[in-house]
Order: C-alpha cells, then sequence, then structure tokens
C-alpha cells in the first residue's frame, strides 16, 4: 500500500504551569533573547581584498552566529570554544577537505544585539591546526619578540572606503552621473556637500559601543568617500579592531541598503582615490628627541619600498599616481606636512621633536596584519 502523505492542524495546548520548559516559555513572551541565550558573532577575514563579481561588489568579511545556552560573560577569547566553516564556500579550502577551523582570538560586545551578545575576531587555522594561508595575523604575531615588546609600537590606522547603492554607483551621487567637481566635499556639512552621514555615524557609534578605540570620523575629498580612524593601538590590536570595524561597516550597510568598499580607486579619472594612512610610533620616536628615531626608521624603510608597494593593497598602482594627495608608486620620498610623500612626518611631530609617522602607501583595501608586520620588521628587527 502507498504511504500516504497526510498533515493535520496541530492546535497548541495551553502550558502546564510550573515545568521548567513553560517557565522558559514565559519567559521568552517577555524578555530579549540575549537574556536567555548568547548569540556569538564569530566573525573572520576570507584573504579576498573585496571583489567586484558580476557587477556587483562583495567584500572580504564572512560572519556566521553560535548561540551559547549559558552565556560566557567575560570577554576573555580562550573562554570560547573553537568553531569550524566550509572553507570550499568562502575559496579558503578544496571541496574534498573543506573545514577549516575558527580559533577566537578577539572578543568585544555586540553593539547591534546588545545584552550578553558578543562579536568574535577570529583566526582561520587549516584542519591540522596550522595557520590557513589566509592568516596574516599569525604572521604578525610570530614577529613579536622580546625587542619589540620593549618598543611598545602604536599605530594609527585610517581607513578610507566608499559608499556606493547596490549596482555600484557612488552612493549619493547623480543617477548616472558625476556631481561637482572636488573641492568642497572633504569634511563637508550640508546635503549638496555630504553623503550617508547616516551610516558614518551609526558606524562609529557601534564602534564605540563595542569598545573598539575609534579615534574619528570625517567626509573624504570624494564625495560619497570617507574615514574612520582605528587607534593609536599595539600590533595585533590594530588589526584585529580594524577588522571588527569593517565587519560593523558592512553589516550596518544590510540596514540602510549601502555597500562600502575599500577599492584603491573606485572612480578612474579626477577623483580621489582610498587609502589606508597609517601612522606609526615606538617608544623611542615618543620619548623626547624622538626625532632621530623616526629618521632611522624613515632610512630603512626607504630600502625596501617594493616589498612594502607589493604588499599594500592590490590595485594600489592605480591610486598611486603622484597626484591627489600620493607619491606615485615607484618613488620613495618624505617630508614635513608634505601630503605627496610616501612618509610624512606631521606638521606637530616636527614642531615637538617627537611623536610618529604616517605612512601613506597603504590602499584601503590592505591588511592591516600585514602593515602593522612590515613596518615592525622594516624598522626594528
Ligand atoms: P590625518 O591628518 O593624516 O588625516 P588623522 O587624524 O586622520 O590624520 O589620523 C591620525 C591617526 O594617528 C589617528 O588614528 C591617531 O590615533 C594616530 N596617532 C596619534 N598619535 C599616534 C602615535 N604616537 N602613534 C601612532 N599613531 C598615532
Ligand atoms: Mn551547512
Ligand atoms: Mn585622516
Ligand atoms: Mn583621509
Ligand atoms: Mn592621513
Amino acid at each position: 500500500m502507498a504511504t500516504v502523505l497526510s498533515s493535520k492542524a496541530c492546535v497548541a495546548q495551553p502550558l502546564k504551569t510550573g515545568t521548567a520548559s513553560a517557565r522558559r516559555q514565559a519567559r521568552v513572551a517577555v524578555v530579549s533573547v540575549s537574556a536567555l541565550a548568547q548569540r556569538a558573532e564569530y566573525i573572520w577575514h576570507d584573504g579576498q581584498e573585496g571583489q567586484p563579481i558580476k557587477g556587483a561588489v562583495f567584500n572580504e568579511m564572512r560572519s556566521k552566529t553560535k548561540v551559547i545556552q549559558k552565556p560566557i560573560t567575560n570577554f576573555d577569547a580562550a573562554a570560547f570554544p573553537d568553531w569550524s566553516f566550509d572553507g570550499s564556500s568562502t575559496g579558503q579550502a578544496e571541496g574534498k577537505s573543506s573545514d577549516c577551523i575558527l580559533r577566537p582570538v578577539c572578543v568585544v560586545p555586540d553593539p547591534i544585539r546588545g545584552g550578553d551578545d558578543v562579536l568574535i575576531m577570529c583566526d582561520v587555522l587549516d584542519p591540522t591546526g596550522a595557520p590557513h594561508p589566509t592568516n596574516t595575523r599569525a604572521k604578525l604575531e610570530a614577529i613579536i619578540n622580546d625587542t619589540v615588546k620593549a618598543e611598545a609600537p602604536l599605530f594609527g590606522f585610517e581607513q578610507e572606503y566608499t559608499m556606493l547603492s547596490k549596482g555600484g554607483h557612488v552612493y549619493g551621487w547623480p543617477a548616472g552621473g558625476f556631481p561637482a567637481p572636488q573641492g568642497p566635499f572633504y569634511c563637508g556639512v550640508g546635503p549638496e556637500s555630504v553623503y550617508g552621514r547616516d551610516l558614518a555615524e551609526a558606524h562609529m557609534d557601534a564602534c564605540i559601543k563595542a569598545g573598539l578605540i575609534i579615534s574619528g570620523i570625517n567626509a573624504e575629498v570624494m564625495p560619497g568617500q570617507w574615514e574612520f580612524q582605528i587607534g593609536p593601538t599595539g600590533p595585533l590590536e590594530t588589526g584585529d579592531q580594524v577588522m571588527i570595524a569593517r565587519w560593523l561597516l558592512h553589516r550596518l550597510g544590510e540596514e540602510f541598503g549601502i555597500v562600502s568598499t575599500f577599492a584603491p580607486k573606485p572612480m578612474k579619472g579626477d577623483w580621489n582615490g582610498t587609502g589606508a594612512h597609517t601612522n606609526y610610533s615606538t617608544k623611542s620616536m615618543r620619548e623626547d628627541g624622538g626625532m632621530k628615531a623616526i629618521e632611522a626608521a624613515i632610512e630603512r624603510l626607504s630600502k625596501c619600498h617594493p616589498e612594502h608597494i607589493t604588499q599594500y593593497g592590490t590595485g594600489n598602482e592605480e591610486r598611486l599616481t603622484g597626484k591627489h594627495e600620493t607619491c606615485d608608486i615607484n618613488t620613495f620620498r618624505y617630508g614635513v606636512a608634505d601630503r605627496g610623500s610616501s612618509i610624512r612626518i606631521p606638521l606637530p611631530v616636527q614642531l615637538a621633536g617627537k611623536g610618529y609617522l604616517e605612512d601613506r602607501r597603504p590602499a584601503a583595501n590592505v591588511d592591516p596584519y600585514t602593515v602593522v608586520r612590515l613596518l615592525i620588521k622594516n624598522t626594528l628587527l
């Protein structure tokens, strides 16, 4: 006899009061989810730099949610379990051996969900537990020895980005056209000068609520382009916080219908590119007479320009042209207050005779762990 599929309505029975499940269900009706279980968003970098695919701009961050029944209420990454994901779906593994491991390395409060919920930046490991080739954090961690620690390096990362409408046109630009030429937009105010402030503000607030060391935001030279700064922070902290901040930008973009891209030159022609100036100091640079250490570091950096340039972001040659506040990609030049240099010494630093330097070369899509590693390796080791 053939099996007959059938269905019938299930009428909800009144809860038997007093049972554990009844009490739990009654609570569900009145309290927020985060009081019942903890949602941990496991975040990782897929090793790509934000690729336009079939006309749409996809970004470089991935994440998935783990529900933890008994909330872990400290922010110790080691207290959270490892997890795994399908690396064949993120370009990080072959289908036949597809599992990659996620290891929590940095835990912060989730500013969107609230309560006990957390965001967790993760290291990606291969199935043997070794760092995955896309895991640039492990490469940075490996060079941090006592010499580096003694110099307590600090970084300030100026993350520029460009807002796009879904489909790829710069956000706020006239349909199929261009706004007025550059000039009134940098740090501008008013509806004709600034596009997308709601997202930039929401993102800054989310970073603050997540406990990130964000030091400011500003509208950039090209309308629809913005910047936020992370720092001053230590080496690993800089990378982790930039990654979480990038994830938050994409996540909030879902609410606003705004795509954020880190492409180095999203608009060809007479429009500024998108960079990630990296400000850098060591203990010696910050002490009285630190200018000597700043100059010594620049002297060393001048000898390894190609090594930095090849790892400072794909497509950076379109941005580093010698125009639009950049030095051309094949030249290494430094100067005080010179925004056409590779390395700038800010005027207040020159006046104080101590402080930090600004590496203006990295593109916005650079891997922050990699910039930090190269600066440490080529000035301190
Ligand atoms: P710009 O004038 O280039 O736009 P910003 O104000 O955007 O400069 O960025 C400067 C960055 O430098 C900030 O992120 C700030 O936290 C960082 N910074 C300040 N002092 C130091 C320091 N001693 N070492 C490293 N970074 C620093
Ligand atoms: Mn699945
Ligand atoms: Mn800046
Ligand atoms: Mn800027
Ligand atoms: Mn700058």
